[in-house]
């Protein structure tokens, strides 16, 4: 990416292994983030330009001197942030803080939309999968490496559990992979906040119990509605926006619980006098999926959940441009990346 909108397809020099604790892998799957979407609306035009994505699976081809556990022709998964697996926040199960982490698809580490990525850290970082995939199956364990472990990752953070009632705002893929992470951990009632009748289909498919196609207000009254007039216990903020976090934290109930996982597009969260006055407990932040590999895969490999069905269009290396231009104009929910 060199700019806002402005995406090629560039021949650069292979990857390689730069440090010893390094791996190199072959990408199988790929694909295009809904915060990919930020940057290609804003990003300032740039004359080195941004190797993007940060999800993928894939096989490994070299490794370092120093990997241990990781081995060639390892089928893996590769977390959208690196971490060595050892300091004091991988140990707490938040490999996004890591002290010696960072971030595929940034200035400083090259992404995943291509055919080749280096991955720093591979023994911290990857996670072998074992099994072999086919088709449906590669792209489910695709969404391990981000959305499925994001929408995870906010059901936690709202403390959805058995008998409870969720809202999850945003229809996206994290929004619905956020609905299956609801009905995975028991909630009864999940309420999808989206307008885009494909994807209000499928959140449906995936266990959503009631819609609201409203906004802002008029969806705050709704979902009072639909809970006996006191809001939901959990809710699910994958939107990032001002106007999203605001109706998160309108639609929780007294004491409930509200899970960011929305990239923040403005420095300060909206709603601490309701927040504040209801109990509301707001967290969240760049989700750990890597600690969540080892508790997802599982349903993955058995089919008992099937986030792979959030992709709705496959693309070459060459078709990546237009696959951003389809998810930011919503033609596509996400885009998957076959190089
Ligand atoms: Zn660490």
């Amino acid at each position: 990416m060199h700019g806002a909108g402005d995406v090629r397809i560039e021949n650069v020099p292979d990857p390689q292994i730069v440090e010893s604790t390094d791996a190199v892998i072959r990408v199988t799957r790929a694909c295009v983030c809904g915060s990919d979407l930020w940057p290609y609306q804003k990003m300032e035009q740039s004359d080195t330009g941004r190797v993007m994505g940060h999800e993928a699976i894939g096989v490994v081809e070299d490794v370092g001197a120093d990997v241990r556990t990781i081995k060639r022709g390892d089928f893996v998964i590769m977390p959208f942030a690196f971490s060595d697996g050892t300091c004091t926040f991988c140990h707490d199960g938040l490999q996004t803080s890591c002290i010696h982490g960072g971030f595929f698809g940034t200035t400083e580490v090259a992404g995943a939309q291509a055919e080749a990525v280096r991955i720093p850290l591979a023994d911290g970082t990857l996670f072998p999968v074992g099994a072999h995939a086919d088709d449906a199956l590669m792209a489910s364990l695709l969404t391990l490496s981000d959305v499925m472990g994001t929408g995870h990752h906010a059901a936690i953070i709202a403390r959805v559990a058995p008998g409870k009632s969720v809202a999850v705002v945003g229809d996206g893929a994290v929004g619905l992979c956020g609905v299956i992470a609801a009905k995975r951990l028991g909630a009864e009632q999940i309420i999808i906040l989206g307008r885009h009748a494909d994807r209000i289909a499928l959140a449906k498919d995936f266990g959503a119990t009631d819609v609201v196609s409203e906004r802002g207000d008029a969806a705050v009254e709704r979902v009072r509605e639909l809970t006996g007039g006191y809001g939901v216990h959990s809710v699910l903020e994958c939107v990032g926006l001002e106007q999203a976090m605001t109706t998160a934290i309108s639609i929780a109930r007294p004491g409930g619980a509200v899970g960011r996982v929305g990239v923040p597009q403005e420095q300060t969260i909206p709603g601490s006098e309701p927040a504040f006055y209801n109990n509301v407990t707001v967290g969240g932040g760049p989700a750990p999926v890597r600690a969540y590999i080892e508790e997802l895969l599982p349903d993955v490999l058995e089919r008992n959940i099937e986030p792979g069905r959030v992709f709705d269009r496959t693309v070459r290396l060459e078709g990546v441009p237009d696959g951003y231009r389809a998810m930011n104009d919503r033609e596509a929910i996400k885009v998957m990346v076959k190089p």
